[in-house]
């Protein structure tokens, strides 16, 4: 598959909906603008690919839905050679979004499927990650921290300790809390031992799952 005129014009829209839907952060918008979302999805499904939805990736995981993806960038509020710390790679599109604002980014994917693909896939597009590991995201990436800023992209059941205790001061972590529904959840680091809870509203996410190793 390509990247053609049509594909820009679809994310040219898309843009428009999600300024439509509350987007402000220009560059989480410009990062959407730019990365070819329907090269992320299997081609069944290309002409679906700007459209302001999630969709299977396999491995009964999702490619979460545009705005998800730019509402959760939005409240990293990621600036140029920040180390971020995903947790749940998947199809790599968040990796890339994160990558095109001018993060250094790590992330972590629990489904060797999908780490293979995915570990494939995001060189020939040119996003460069930082490093890609399979393994288990509960424990984030103690061998890399401290973060700026840490983005869970599966509902998790609690806030795993090892992320909260892997945030910089003054950095954030955005993590969808909950079974069936997940709160948006942002914990900003003020101190060593303090932090302050924001809860913005509720989303669906597949689960974060406990290590299977
Ligand atoms: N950011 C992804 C979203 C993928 S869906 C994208 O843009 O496509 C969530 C992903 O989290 C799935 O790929 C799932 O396999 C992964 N996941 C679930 N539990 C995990 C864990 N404990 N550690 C790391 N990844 C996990």
């Amino acid at each position: 598959m390509r990247d053609l005129a049509k594909h820009q014009g679809l994310r040219n829209q898309l843009v428009s909906v999600l300024q439509a839907k509350g987007i402000k952060d220009k560059n989480v918008l410009e990062a959407i603008r730019k990365i070819p979302r329907h090269l992320f999805l299997n081609s069944s499904f290309e002409d679906f690919a700007y459209q302001d939805k999630p969709f299977p990736i396999g491995a009964g995981q999702t490619i979460s839905q545009p705005y998800t993806v730019a509402f959760q960038t939005e409240l990293l509020q990621v600036k140029k050679d920040d180390k971020v710390l995903e947790i749940g790679t998947g199809s790599g599109y968040q990796t890339a979004v994160l990558f095109m604002m001018g993060a250094k980014v790590f992330s972590i994917e629990r489904q060797n499927e999908l780490f293979k693909k995915t570990s494939l896939l995001l060189p020939k597009l040119g996003v460069r990650a930082k490093q890609l590991i399979f393994g288990d995201g509960y424990k984030g990436l103690p061998t890399h921290a401290p973060f700026d800023s840490i983005i869970v992209t599966a509902g998790a059941p609690f806030i795993p300790q090892p992320l909260m205790a892997q945030l910089k001061i003054g950095g954030r972590l955005v993590i969808p809390v909950g079974e069936d529904v997940q709160v948006m959840t942002l914990l900003i680091r003020k101190t060593e031992t303090q932090f302050e809870k924001h809860e913005l509203g509720d989303f669906r996410f597949v689960p974060l799952l406990e290590d299977k190793n």
